[in-house]
């Protein structure tokens, strides 16, 4: 792996073509705004691709047909932290699941692998990184923060 000075608003828009296809397949609608730059991350691209690739497609395969998958970018304020919000309009995560979504082998899904969680928070852990989930009824947000450099 090799790490360097990465813009993510970059790795975002080079998987869109891949998120946008994948979405136009189960009608869901992407809201993306990659217009700003913001203060970049030290982790191998590749591998950032990877952590949103996994959770966009498990936004998309959890919306089934129909939904709007929502990618936000702030910056936490008082940390030094970059949040990457990815968010559906899916049916949540049901309680049982929700501490062993992580859990390597865990899935839900027929043809699941339920290494998609497992592969991103490993990923995450070795730049420093960290990834939280919010499930409602309406809806799921995976959080990924990243610690930024200072710019
Ligand atoms: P897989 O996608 O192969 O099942 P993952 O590790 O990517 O494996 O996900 C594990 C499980 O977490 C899924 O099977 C599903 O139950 C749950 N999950 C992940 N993302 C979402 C989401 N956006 N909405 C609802 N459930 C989710
Ligand atoms: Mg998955």
């Amino acid at each position: 792996v090799r790490f360097s000075p990465v813009q993510v608003t970059d790795v975002l828009k080079e998987i869109m073509p891949i998120i946008q296809n994948e979405a136009l397949l189960h009608n869901v609608q992407v809201r993306f705004r990659g217009g700003r730059e913001f203060p970049q991350v030290m982790a191998d691209s590749e591998l950032l691709k990877q952590v949103f690739l996994n959770l966009c497609k498990n936004a998309i395969e959890a919306m089934g047909d129909g939904g709007v998958l929502t990618i936000r970018i702030k910056v936490l304020k008082q940390t030094d932290k970059l949040a990457v919000e990815v968010q559906d309009t899916g049916p949540g995560i049901p309680a049982y699941a929700k501490e062993k979504i992580f859990d390597p082998f865990f899935t839900t899904k027929e043809n699941g692998t339920g290494l998609g969680l497992s592969v991103c928070q490993r990923i995450l852990q070795d730049i420093g990184g960290d990834i939280h989930v919010s499930s409602k009824e309406m809806g799921t947000t995976f959080s990924v923060l990243l610690p930024h450099l200072v710019d």
